[in-house]
């Protein structure tokens, strides 16, 4: 059933109210957020929930972050807050973390997946914290593509993949941050990166002592503790490579590349400096994000400009990451899903 998909630009308090109103009664409608868009809906509403997942075409067994306008909201959705959890929360929140906790009975198994524990987050975005104040219902929204391919940053890119598929879209423009949170579940005795994203380890440790990586991010030999990590991922429609390394050895690498692709129409994501290296011999679609190493450029273009290479229907793609370290290690681990491990450290 196609139905017409409204994007809403005029983010007036009538139309949050509109919006709103649709979440609360069932509906499935996109939302903007700090990391990307949201795919929102009743987080304490099974039917609704089940819309997600069709729309994404998203596997069942993974499951969803509850998004909340305030601590306060969490407080009906979990069985207990350890002092862990409270210090990441004072220190993190409003912003891109997601904390697992132990669920409450209010919270239906279609949020969780089955688990025991419910992943919260309350979002640094004013209309997207308006709209969860005004639905007055913890609001379940993964990413507002279809499963597997890039997650969205603009209206229009929801809209390429949701065209059809949901009534409305809440434009707020560009997300500012560009990759997802960070997953972490609480332990008695430390912090497990489950997924990483906007707030890095490093934060992380400014605050909390013992953090680390799920093991699952290193060796993928165990199970993920995040259902989700394990499903590809952030495909763009071309096949894509990625290189790391001083400007020149990737301008090197890129060359050797193109020459072996001869006539075929390449896409490059590049920083400043590459691109200084290349521009006078290679032809193509180019996108500069910024300096050398600046993972937070990086994070800021990465999924709008998957979008745009799919737009200009390149045959390959050609990639400059950044190294593991800060946002970097979330850039990459996104950067490395994107081009199904093709991934090169120069
Ligand atoms: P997305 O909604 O696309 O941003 O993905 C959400 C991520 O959070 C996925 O990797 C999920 O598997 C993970 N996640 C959601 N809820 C839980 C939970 N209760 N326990 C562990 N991971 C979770
Ligand atoms: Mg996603």
């Amino acid at each position: 059933e196609n139905v017409e998909t409204k994007i809403i630009t005029e983010l007036i308090r009538d139309n949050l109210q509109l919006v709103a109103h649709a979440l609360r009664h069932g509906d499935v409608v996109a939302i903007p957020t700090e990391t990307v868009y949201g795919l929102g809906a009743n987080g304490l509403d099974t039917d609704a929930m089940d819309k997600i997942y069709a729309a994404k075409g998203r596997p069942s067994d993974n499951p969803l972050i509850l998004h909340v306008p305030n601590v306060e909201s969490i407080k009906p959705l979990v069985k207990e807050i350890p002092e862990t959890a409270k210090t990441l929360i004072k220190a993190f929140w409003p912003g891109p973390l997601t904390i697992t906790l132990p669920k409450s009975d209010l919270v239906p198994d279609r949020a969780t997946g089955g688990l025991a524990r419910v992943a919260l987050r309350c979002p640094d975005h004013d209309v997207c914290r308006n709209i969860l104040e005004l639905a007055g219902v913890p609001i379940a929204a993964p990413s507002a593509n279809i499963s597997g391919r890039p997650s969205p940053t603009t209206a229009q890119s929801v809209y390429d993949d949701m065209n059809g598929r949901i009534p409305y879209i809440v434009d707020a423009g560009i997300c500012t941050i560009g990759v997802e949170s960070t997953v972490v579940e609480v332990r008695d005795d430390g912090v497990t990166i489950l997924r990483p994203g906007g707030i890095t380890k490093e934060m992380l440790e400014q605050v909390v002592d013992n953090v680390s990586y799920d093991p699952f991010l290193s060796s993928q030999n165990e199970a993920p503790k995040a259902p989700g990590m394990k499903y590809k991922h952030y495909a763009p429609n071309a096949p894509m490579r990625a290189f790391i390394g001083n400007s020149k050895d990737v301008a090197e690498a890129f060359n050797n590349v193109i020459r072996e692709q001869e006539s075929k129409r390449g896409a490059f994501l590049v920083s400043q400096e590459t691109y200084e290296l290349l521009k006078d011999s290679v032809h193509g679609e180019f996108h500069v994000y910024g300096h050398s190493g600046d993972a937070v450029a990086l994070a800021h273009d990465f999924y709008k400009t998957l979008h745009h290479f799919n737009e200009c229907d390149v045959d390959y793609i050609l990639a400059e990451g950044v190294e593991n370290t800060g946002l970097g290690v979330a850039v990459m681990n996104r950067m490395e899903k994107a081009c199904a491990g093709h991934i090169i450290y120069l």
